[in-house]
């Protein structure tokens, strides 16, 4: 059976804590203002066991305007309400707020106590009813009972009990996305233990021992004890009022606001995005940025609302809206939220996350309405594509997911499977879940390949573009970036679409070819270096001479080495293929000769400058004709026979 927590709403005055007393015995108003001043400050706490046997949390809230924000702290936990409406008075203005409240926060079930009964006569008690029915009309607690009770006699008190065991056993286990979260509602601390927090656990649970991360704080702590219904428990489970003891925390880091969750779970976020409802009864339009008191789980911050529809909303109105918060909160997908105007302080609207991770958007481009009606309306694989849509390129593992769409771990598993599967999405890593959002990454191939049609068509003799330029130009970073672009060009050679050699890519059908004029151009060149011989031109004197053709001249002499007519020495010195070789021979048979070379040496055996001699014995190391030794070059191949070390 689903632990389950009753709270109270309703006006000042009303009865509501005299109630909680009459059913479960425990005074809630605790604090010496609140017994001074004979009103509830703070929220308070009790069991109730009703006849069956079956225990129900509950909180008890404060009716006055002034703490209206203590009233939906306490409310967010709560799974049925208990309006309490004084016979004398009648429906007052917090009996509407209260109302509207535990609407926007998604409550569906409840019942009236109608107190006070004692003072009223029974026709004016008709006619409150009356009053009453008509007020409910077209809420959550439309048809719900209405029961007279008097907390001075104890009149209708049976009666009250049988139908908080009713309405109880309707309420439906919603499910809930699983995570360990206990919004803080009260710190405090004992005497012998430290620092205690407690809360209605809204989802997953919790053992002793456990380690949690108190949010958005990101400090972590240990679970010393668990405390249920004033009894120490190993474990408590979602929906039980929980009072848990942390290890090593001073009570002053901790606020009401924060939330317990496991570490890695939760994300704080200033950015959340929903679908904001104008209460119908609220007294202004709702102007686009301006600033509002957002109430979330147990928390309350100031925030904008940014509309990303319009510039403003009529009371009744809906639409969806960019909350950016002042302080960060940790929420997840489907929470709840209230909002109150700045000033006058009075309930304005409310309404559901739709992703608690969003970036900032760009001015209502269609792309974002799209994925915010996916966000709010689609199915489960369609919500989990629209936040990797959002993801992009750097993709989304599976917390932020769980927390983005609010779907369980177990499922969420099974709902990528799909997708993979139906081509929606690409698995980048199993450990981490981390995954891609199959149209940004089909987006990336697509890029690959025009970024290289493009690069052809400017460079038409270049054999290709290098891995790493191309990866820049489509802005991926390292890690998981590189992890991408590596997968989407193994892709795309599988499909045939390109060539990936070691350094270089290009489109399959890319193929050098000189223009008109090129090949003569080239042959040219092909002279100039056969008779220029041990010594060629530099490729500045080059460029130089052919100073009207420039890039062409930088383009064939890149064709022409990466196809090994050209020798490359060094940065500005090229030899043809043909006289390196005669020159190799001639060096060789030097070595075998003599033994070794100097400079000087070789300066004679060819008859060349410095300029030349230094890259060209360091060429010939390089290609391992030679290997130095102190100023001198000796023969490789001599060495390996010789049986040198
Ligand atoms: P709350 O502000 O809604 O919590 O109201 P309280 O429970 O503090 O009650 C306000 C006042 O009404 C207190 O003086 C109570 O003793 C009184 N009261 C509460 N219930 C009843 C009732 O059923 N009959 C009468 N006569 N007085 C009540
Ligand atoms: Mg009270």
């Amino acid at each position: 059976m689903k632990h389950l927590v009753m709270g109270t709403a309703g006006h000042v005055d009303h009865g509501k804590t005299a109630l909680v007393k009459w059913l479960t015995g425990v005074d809630t108003d605790r604090l010496k203002e609140e017994k001074e001043r004979g009103i509830t400050i703070e929220l308070g706490f009790a069991s109730l066991k009703l006849p069956g046997g079956r225990i129900l949390g509950m909180v008890d809230v404060p009716g006055h305007e002034r703490f209206v924000r203590n009233m939906v702290a306490g409310a967010a936990g709560i799974d049925l309400v208990a309006l309490v409406i004084a016979a004398d008075e009648g429906i007052m203005p917090q009996t509407r707020e209260h109302l509207q409240i535990c609407t926007l926060l998604g409550i569906r079930k409840g019942l009236v106590a109608l107190t006070k009964t004692d003072l009223v006569e029974k026709e004016w008690l008709d006619l409150i009813r009356e009053e009453i029915r008509e007020f409910l009309r077209g809420t959550f607690l439309d048809g719900s009972p209405v029961v007279p009770v008097s907390a001075l006699t104890g009149a209708g008190m049976p009666d009250l009990l049988a139908n908080i065991e009713r309405v109880a056993e309707g309420v439906e286990a919603e499910s809930d996305v699983g995570l360990f979260r206990l919004p803080v509602d009260r710190v405090f601390t004992m005497k012998g233990f430290g620092t205690v927090v407690t809360g209605t656990l809204m989802s997953g649970a919790v053992a002793a021992g456990e380690e949690i991360e108190i949010c958005p704080l990101g400090v972590r702590s240990r679970v010393r004890g668990i405390q249920v219904h004033n009894q120490a428990v190993e474990k408590a489970e979602a929906g039980q009022r929980t009072a848990i003891n942390l290890q090593g925390m001073e009570r002053e880091m901790i606020e009401r606001g924060y939330v317990l969750a496991r570490p890695g779970t939760l994300f704080p976020s200033s950015r959340l995005d929903c679908v904001y409802r104008h209460l119908s009864g609220a007294s202004r339009k709702l102007k686009s940025r301006c600033l509002i008191r957002l109430h979330t789980g147990t928390g309350e911050v100031m925030a904008r609302v940014i509309l990303i529809e319009r510039e403003e909303l009529d009371p009744g109105g809906e639409g969806y809206a960019q909350l950016v918060l002042e302080t960060p909160l940790a929420v997840v997908a489907g929470d709840r939220f209230v909002i109150r105007s700045y000033s006058p302080v009075t309930t304005v609207g409310g309404g559901v996350i739709v992703d608690p991770l969003p970036a900032k958007h760009k001015r209502s481009s269609t792309g974002v309405l799209d994925e915010f009606r996916r966000l709010e309306g689609g199915g489960e694989a369609e919500r989990v594509a629209a936040v990797l849509a959002r993801s992009g390129m750097g993709g989304s593992n599976g917390p932020s997911l769980i927390v983005r769409t609010g779907i369980r771990e177990k499922e969420l598993g099974k709902i990528l499977e799909g997708m993979f599967a139906r081509k929606e999405a690409v698995l980048l890593d199993r450990e981490e879940l981390k995954v891609l959002s199959r149209p940004v990454y089909d987006g990336l191939q697509e890029a690959i390949l025009r970024e290289l049609q493009e690069y052809h068509g400017r460079f038409p003799l270049k054999e290709g573009l290098s891995r790493e330029e191309l990866r820049t130009m489509l802005g991926l970073g390292d890690g998981m970036g590189q992890k991408i672009f590596g997968m989407a060009l193994r892709e795309l050679e599988k499909k045939e679409a390109i060539l990936a050699e070691k350094e270089s890519i290009r489109l399959r059908g890319h193929q050098v070819r000189l223009k008109a004029g090129m090949e003569d151009l080239r042959g040219r060149l092909s002279q100039i270096y056969r008779e220029a011989g041990l010594a060629p031109p530099t490729a500045r004197e080059i460029l130089e001479r052919f100073s009207d053709r420039n890039r062409e001249m930088a383009s064939l002499l890149q064709v022409m080495i990466r196809e090994g007519e050209l020798v490359r020495i060094s940065e500005e010195l090229n030899f043809h293929r043909d006289v390196l070789e005669s020159l190799r021979d001639d060096y060789r048979k030097l070595l075998l000769r003599e033994g070794e070379a100097t400079p000087a040496r070789f300066k004679e055996l060819t008859g060349l400058s410095r300029k030349f001699i230094i890259p060209l014995m360091e060429y010939f190391d390089a290609t391992k004709l030679t290997m130095r030794t102190g100023d001198r070059r000796i023969l490789r191949e001599r060495q390996g026979k010789d049986g040198l070390r």
